[in-house]
């Protein structure tokens, strides 16, 4: 299928969707209740599964044994598995009993360096290493999703595909990884996907499910920037150039591209995480390296603050005579919900959970790489909340992080709904004769 019949198919897609959402018409109340009843079997196997991937995480590029535990549940069930692709990663295809199109939905496997603290009676046996951002929940939930699909597969009007992602947190240096790579080794290629799904824990309440139309996270880049003075005695300053005060200024002076230079209506973050520099209190330091971190969600500032950023450094470090080096390394884009494909997903969603547990939401300034997905296929990427009444709201990445269990059942259930949903969707319009 080319892009543009892509779109073209996706275009009609919406439009039975958006037709069915305002008859307010249920798909089919037997397949809800067939759903609810392959879930209800899988449940406590699926937690089961999420407790040990949760006890034995492993770090980006290195989810061999994650690997080998989901293409094993799935491989003997009749999925096409391909495994190792972008070095760990498992795509396993369910072709539906009914002709259809394709859709594909991804979870991230990968871990991160944390010493878990939660004292759970599941916890990490890995020392260092701790599934601080949900990965385990995800895996489990995409992994429950295919074998319930799996067992509505007579029924089922198309094929599914499903990922299963390494190191979404990064890949190690000098290594390449994540969605990137599975884009680039073919995983939405074959066979070809019109619409992809994704989803993230967040500690909102359980049951709440929260996206964005368009923008969903922002383009994160990092930089470095050097100023390189002249040392001298903390009594002599006339002789140095001194990289502390130079630096002082850049720092200050930066944040006026947000506050200055950037149109307020289309947010950016630019934060400076570290600044390191001299050696010794009655020493004019030489050399002062700030890092830092900037997040956009157009890509007109993704293109602009570079730059700005480059003329300040440069202009500044001219006034007093310091030389800089600055180093610019851009990171993951900005995800994008394909806003009708949001649109039309939102009824579904409605229905399964109610109108108050959907939420429409701003975008968040952090990062996922469920970006190079959703540039390379429409994509409709969520929130999870997972935050049990009562319960703290514990940030991700924390050592105590926590996600209720009882969300992974309703995680099930919501993309089992919405890859229904899209594949019905689009066999009607393949009915209509328009041809996929
Ligand atoms: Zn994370
Ligand atoms: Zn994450």
């Amino acid at each position: 299928m080319t892009r543009h019949s892509a779109r073209l198919v996706l275009f009609f897609l919406l439009a039975i969707l958006a037709g069915l959402a305002v008859t307010g018409r249920a798909m089919d109340p037997q397949m809800d209740r067939r759903i609810d009843a392959e879930i209800e079997k899988f449940k406590s196997e699926i937690i089961k599964i999420r407790r040990f991937i949760h006890m034995n995480p492993e770090l980006g590029n290195r989810e061999v044994e994650t690997a080998k535990l989901i293409a094993a549940r799935l491989q003997p069930l009749g999925f096409e598995v391909r495994t190792g692709v972008a070095k760990t990663g498992v795509v396993a295809v369910l072709r539906g009993g009914q002709p259809g199109p394709v859709v594909a939905v991804r979870a991230d496997m990968d871990a991160l360096p944390v010493q878990e603290a939660t004292g759970l009676p599941y916890k990490s046996l890995n020392p260092g290493v701790m599934h601080a951002c949900g990965h385990d929940v995800h895996s489990a939930v995409v992994l429950g999703t295919a074998m319930v699909l799996h067992a509505l597969k007579a029924d089922l009007k198309g094929t599914v595909v499903f990922l299963f992602q390494p190191a979404e947190e990064g890949a190690p240096d000098g290594e390449e990884g994540g969605a990137e790579l599975m884009v680039k080794e073919g995983a939405l290629d074959d066979p070809p996907a019109s619409a992809v799904f994704g989803f993230h824990v967040w500690p909102e309440s359980l049951g709440q499910v929260l996206f964005a139309p368009g923008n969903v996270t922002a383009a994160a880049d990092s930089f470095t920037i050097t100023v390189k003075g002249k040392s001298a005695h903390g009594a002599r300053p006339q002789e140095g150039v001194d990289a502390i005060v130079i630096a002082s200024e850049i720092v200050t002076a930066l944040q006026t591209i947000v506050s200055r230079a950037s149109d307020p209506t289309d947010p950016a973050v630019l934060t400076i995480g570290t600044i390191a520099g001299g050696s010794r209190r009655n020493i004019i330091a030489d050399r002062v390296v700030l890092e830092g971190t900037v997040r956009t969600l157009s890509e007109a500032n993704r293109k602009k603050i570079p730059l700005l950023m480059e003329s300040i450094v440069k202009n500044i470090t001219g006034i007093y005579g310091a030389s800089y080096q600055c180093e610019y390394v851009p990171g993951y884009p900005s995800v994008f919900n394909n806003p009708e494909l949001a649109a039309a997903m939102k009824p579904t969603l409605i229905r399964l959970l109610g109108k108050d547990k959907v939420v429409e939401w701003k975008p968040q300034m952090i990062a996922e790489d469920f970006a190079f997905l959703a540039r390379k296929t429409p994509g409709f990427f969520f929130f999870l909340g997972v935050r049990g009444p009562g319960q703290p709201a514990i940030p991700l990445h924390s050592p105590t992080f926590n996600p209720d269990e009882r969300a992974i059942p309703i995680g099930v259930r919501v993309l089992s709904h919405l890859i229904i949903d899209a594949l019905e969707g689009q066999s009607a319009l393949a009915a209509g004769g328009r041809g996929l």
